[in-house]
């Protein structure tokens, strides 16, 4: 199953934007509906809402007055609390249920409009962001639920702002203009990511190969990397020693494939195989075979051993380098990465050899072979980086 969070501030298009999944067969799960749905009259909700906050919070249909409700629950941080206290956990359960329900290979979306705001971005295999203008917004939130441009533009104040939303977006859709564009736009995710996505995931299918394409170092690298990171934390749990971004894509200005490398280090090998079912399961697939760091240096292979993981997403691919703490590779690749990023002139220098490199493999259809040839540059540069660690008294931060 692929769990898709889909989020935005109020007014911006989600609905809009969860129904045409759910027209291309998504199943949704629905958060404000399901909020609602917990207190409705006679259930276990409703009835621990009034214990809590009084008969008066009734309409006299016996169904839960929200206005009376909001003015007593949101009056204080603690009855507030009180309140989340009862909701919340009615709707977790409700949540799980309907996931539990869905079928092995559902591509699951849930509309979730405080998703940014809970933190909860690294819970799913991708967050969607739907977004417009803030006039626009308050616009069509006095067109289409009557309400006043003053308490539009109170609710959008308390919701997460533009730069915290993009932060969490791995795809940002832009929903200022007509219907038909984001529609189309939701056609072409439907299409190329979130069915690939969730076939790649369930046949553990493993990433296409193609050749080496160095493309122009990418602004967005970083924030692309931190949101993977953090769902191999959550995945890796208590194993994960710590996670980074590694490799070209961590070293500002320097060219490079576009493919993220991302190290997990865990205590040792074992520890890697132990939690290599769950990086399946966040979206890092285990690629088959013996992986090994191992730059020939007499040590043997077995210390330089690593496992390796890809990432199911077909718009974003990952490498992840999952490697032990009790051997030498994770400290290597933070020093490289580190030096590469202190010294300009290495830099520039590895990255004219990488566009060689690339050109020579153009048509290998694989990059295998640009790898190895590569390899060499690199086990002699290390050498260089280790002097720079011991001028500079480096260690991995
Ligand atoms: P949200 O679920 O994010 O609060 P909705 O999907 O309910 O937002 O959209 C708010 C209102 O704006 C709805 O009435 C919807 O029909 C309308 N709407 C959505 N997208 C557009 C658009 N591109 N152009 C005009 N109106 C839109």
């Amino acid at each position: 199953m692929l769990r898709v969070g889909l989020t935005g501030g109020i007014g911006a298009g989600k609905s809009t934007v969860a129904n045409r999944l759910a027209e291309h067969g998504a199943v949704l799960i629905d958060a404000d509906a399901l909020a609602r749905q917990v207190v409705e009259p006679g259930t276990e909700g409703l009835a621990e809402v009034v214990a809590a906050f009084g008969t008066g919070v009734l309409a006299a249909d016996g169904s839960l007055d929200r206005q009376a409700l909001a003015a007593r629950a949101f009056a204080d941080e603690e009855s507030r609390r009180r309140l989340n206290g009862i909701v919340h956990p009615l709707v977790g359960a409700r949540t799980a249920e309907l996931m539990q329900r869905a079928p092995a290979d559902a591509v699951l979306v849930h509309d979730i409009p405080l998703l940014v705001e809970n933190g909860l971005a690294a819970h799913y295999h991708l967050v969607v962001v739907v977004d417009a203008a803030e006039d626009v917004r308050v616009r069509r939130l006095a067109e289409s639920r009557g309400m006043t441009e003053q308490d539009a533009r109170a609710r959008i104040a308390a919701q997460a702002d533009e730069r915290q939303r993009r932060a969490a977006a791995d795809v940002w859709l832009d929903n200022g203009g007509a219907p038909d564009i984001v529609l189309s736009a939701v056609d072409a995710l439907w299409a190329d990511r979130l069915v690939p996505f969730e076939a790649n995931l369930r046949l553990h299918r493993p990433r296409a190969q193609r050749s080496p394409v160095i493309t122009a170092y990418d602004e967005s690298w970083p924030d692309q990397a931190a949101r993977a990171l953090a769902r191999v934390r959550l995945a890796a749990g208590e194993r994960a020693v710590r996670a980074d971004h590694i490799g070209s894509t961590a070293v500002p200005g320097l060219p490079a494939k576009d493919v993220l490398d991302l190290q997990l280090t865990v205590p040792t090998l074992a520890d890697a195989d132990a939690i290599a079912e769950s990086l399946g399961g966040a979206g890092f697939l285990r690629e088959p075979g013996d992986w090994s760091d191992d730059p020939q240096d007499g040590d043997g292979p077995a210390r330089w051993a690593k496992r390796l993981h890809t990432g199911a997403d077909p718009g974003r691919p990952v490498n992840l380098h999952v490697r032990p703490a009790d051997g030498p590779a994770w400290r290597l690749a933070l020093l490289f990465r580190d030096w590469l990023r202190a010294e300009p002139a290495e830099r520039d220098a590895y990255a004219g050899h990488k566009r060689r490199l690339a050109e020579a493999h153009a048509a290998d259809g694989t990059v295998f072979g640009y790898a190895e040839d590569k390899q060499g540059w690199v086990n002699a540069a290390f050498q260089r980086a280790e002097d720079w660690a011991t001028r500079t008294g480096w260690s991995p931060s």
